[in-house]
């Protein structure tokens, strides 16, 4: 409980998206009288958007869980820490002891990585119950950018980022910042950055299956048919070795694959593409020139891109062009960031990848996980290794991941299960033992993989506001005491000791703007006390040149065409001609979206920030809504292969013909949630029709984008 004799301002960053924005919090005692964008954050700017403003809401929400929950014949009951815990441990040991170490299945949902503390401790978990299956919102999401990262720089880390800042050309692919606030750019007031693009002169493009908020406001945009990104890329791959408008610069003696690459860019020309992706061929002409014609230029793909059957070849042949053109690594393209707890910090490159398979599918697994669209399989088919516990930390996996209801009723099927979480929601619910942790405001936190996914170099660390109450714990408390029962060796005394300070401070220290002396044998420079004394967060500086140095491939070479990847690539070209063909009247290639007021599946709870419109609504272009008699805001069937829902219709010309569009993170209607979301704004789920089956066959990845769906009308 915060003392305190009239209103006092507490800085910190908003830590529910990637934006990292700085928030002004005025309270009184605890309560809060407004958030605001903190002026004075170097970073942000003052930049926030309606969920930022909507953190004393969770704080405060009265369905959030503040104690241990355990199932019983009469639902949920209360029960103290040390039993919980205790519980967990015996339930786990018995299933390992019993049926081996992978019988325990850990997720870890898209808020873990939001979280310092979870950051810092997850892992001790994850080496405690020592199991191959691994999952995490990662693989319905950007894991195809780390798969690129990792093949031709050696580190799935080595993420480039625009540098939307400086570019004065942006071609931006299947992304919609201004409604998710950036993605793989963490970007605050990324509105303003692209104003600004434009105010010096400069110009950004947009090319998406809609016309998005982002969209809107860009100097061009260009519709292309759902997951043929890959087609129009491989075009501009053409047109550049074609012209022969190779630029490597500072990178042209640290590179290995160029004619693997050149052989593969001759079978996609413009004129052969243009059928497939729905792009003329003048527009993919203009395009390229104006891109090769702009020295500070860089193309940006995310989700649409990411999240498709070809997000693996895609995020590398934008890597591959902006390398290829000059600009990657380069001011005003794609760069890498030097943030001062670097997330890459080993010389060499370590493997990743396929050391082992999922048991059912056979899916690689990468850098220790194996894609979540195998969950429910991987818990439904008997044999050695089957999965009959789960532990879920920070998510919603049955309202977020691909054919949900499989997953739902999988779950459902588990000897044991444990959630992390603070809402009993949709996923939850299925849990034998709910474990709450402190959240938001009651947390000190610092972006560990935010400051590295970044368009500057920036440190912030932010206290908590509010003091645990009730005997809450912290996520990284629970997640200790959890190691402690389920490690099979002794902790050591480091570990034992280890808060999420004391590592932070050491990383900071031994990071690169901390300075060892040699004549001291002390460690200066940053730390966690100088971060800390600057409430507004420091500037560390622009995004700067880091190749050769920050290569971690073994032979220091950046690799252009890896093997798997050409692989890939050739079994793309041998299906290309089948992939024109027309879909049926009624049949549709679907598309997500994501609105400002909605955060995943996770904050649907609060009442002032999703009240209003219906937004889980079925978008449809008005002259497909006509051929199929269908009106505005009427409920229509949208069907697959593995379920159907019932959604209200919303007409629109924004779509390009052919294509719908549903968001997802909706569906709280399940029996047994604690939430209290209206039933106007409940919704229904995407992913009881999304397709645990789509995948990217090169990075296992979910390929929510583009899959054919039918309409009926009711
Ligand atoms: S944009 Fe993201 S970080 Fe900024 S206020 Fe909104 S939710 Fe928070």
């Amino acid at each position: 409980m915060i003392n305190s004799k009239g209103p006092k301002t507490h800085f910190r960053v908003c830590n529910l998206c990637e934006a990292m924005c700085g928030l002004a919090i005025q309270h009184e005692g605890d309560q809060i009288l407004s958030i605001k964008g903190d002026e004075k954050d170097p970073f942000s700017k003052g930049a926030i958007c309606p969920k930022g403003a909507m953190m004393g809401e969770v704080y405060k929400d009265p369905d959030r869980l503040r104690k241990p929950l355990k199932k019983t014949s009469n639902g949920f009951v209360e029960i103290g820490w040390e039993e919980a815990f205790d519980e967990v441990a015996n339930r786990l040991n018995a299933i390992r002891s019993s049926h081996g170490n992978n019988a325990v299945g850990i997720y870890a949902g898209n808020p873990s990585v939001h979280n310092y503390g979870t950051m810092l401790f997850l892992g001790g978990l994850k080496k405690a119950l020592k199991t191959q299956n691994s999952f995490s919102a990662t693989s319905m999401d950007q894991l195809p950018h780390h798969f690129a990262a990792y093949f031709m720089f050696g580190s799935g880390m080595r993420v480039p980022i625009p540098d939307i800042d400086r570019t004065q050309y942006m071609i931006v692919m299947g992304a919609n910042p201004i409604a998710s606030n950036g993605s793989l750019m963490t970007a605050a007031g990324v509105d303003k950055r692209l104003k600004a693009i434009q105010k010096r002169g400069g110009k950004y493009v947009v090319i998406d299956p809609r016309k998005t908020e982002t969209s809107k406001l860009a100097d061009q945009h260009i519709f292309i048919k759902p997951a043929t990104d890959v087609y129009f890329l491989l075009a501009m791959m053409h047109l550049i070795f074609k012209n022969n408008s190779i630029k490597l610069g500072h990178l042209k003696q640290h590179v290995q694959g160029l004619d693997d690459l050149k052989n593969v860019a001759k079978s996609f020309s413009p004129e052969k593409v243009t059928h497939i992706t729905g792009i003329s061929v003048e527009d993919i002409y203009q395009i390229i020139e104006e891109y090769l014609a702009t020295e500070k230029a860089v193309i940006y793909g995310r989700m649409g891109v990411s999240t498709q059957d070809h997000g693996g070849l895609c995020h590398w042949l934008i890597n591959v062009i902006n390398l290829l053109t000059g600009h990657l690594d380069t001011i005003g393209g794609s760069m890498f960031t030097n943030p001062a707890v670097p997330l890459v910090r080993n010389k060499k490159g370590k493997n990743s990848f396929d050391r082992w398979k999922s048991r059912v599918r056979g899916l690689p697994e990468f850098e220790g996980e194996i894609p979540v669209s195998t969950l429910a399989e991987e818990i439904t088919t008997e044999g050695e290794g089957q999965i009959k516990a789960m532990v879920i930390n920070a998510g919603n996996p049955v309202l977020s991941s691909p054919n949900g209801s499989q997953l739902d009723k999988a779950l459902s099927q588990l000897d044991f299960m444990v959630s992390i979480d603070i809402y009993l929601n949709e996923t939850s619910r299925q849990a034998d033992i709910i474990l709450p942790p402190t959240t938001g405001l009651e947390i000190d936190h610092y972006d560990l993989v935010f400051h590295a996914l970044a368009v500057s170099n920036d440190a912030k660390f932010s206290r908590a506001l509010f003091q645990p109450k009730y005997g809450q714990l912290h996520d990284w408390q629970i997640l200790k005491a959890l190691t402690k029962r389920l490690s099979k060796k002794k902790l050591s005394f480091f570990y034992r000791i280890s808060t999420p300070k004391i590592l932070l401070n050491l990383a900071l220290l031994t990071g690169p703007y901390g300075k060892f002396s040699s004549v001291t044998n002390f460690f200066s420079g940053l730390s966690l006390r100088k971060v800390r004394k600057s409430v507004h967060g420091i500037k560390l500086g622009p995004l700067s040149t880091m190749f050769p140095e920050g290569l971690r491939t073994s032979n220091k070479k950046i690799h252009l065409a890896p093997e798997l990847f050409l692989i890939e690539l050739e079994k793309l070209n041998l299906k290309f001609k089948d992939s024109t063909t027309p879909l049926a009247q009624n049949s549709f290639s679907m598309i997500g979206r994501r609105h400002l007021r909605s955060n995943n599946s996770w904050m649907h709870n609060t009442e002032k920030l999703i009240n209003g419109k219906n937004r889980c609504t079925v978008m449809i272009n008005s002259n497909d809504a006509e051929k199929l008699g269908i009106k505005n805001n009427e409920e229509v069937l949208v069907k697959s292969r593995v379920g159907s829902i019932k959604i209200p219709s919303e007409l629109t010309d924004s779509l390009m013909p052919g294509v719908i569009s549903i968001p997802h993170g909706f569906g709280h209607h399940k029996k047994g949630t604690q939430l209290k979301v209206a039933e106007a704004n409940a919704g229904v789920s995407v992913n009881d029709i999304t397709d645990d089956l789509r995948i990217d066959a090169l990075t296992g990845n979910a390929a929510f984008s583009g899959q054919i769906v039918e309409i009926v009308k009711l």
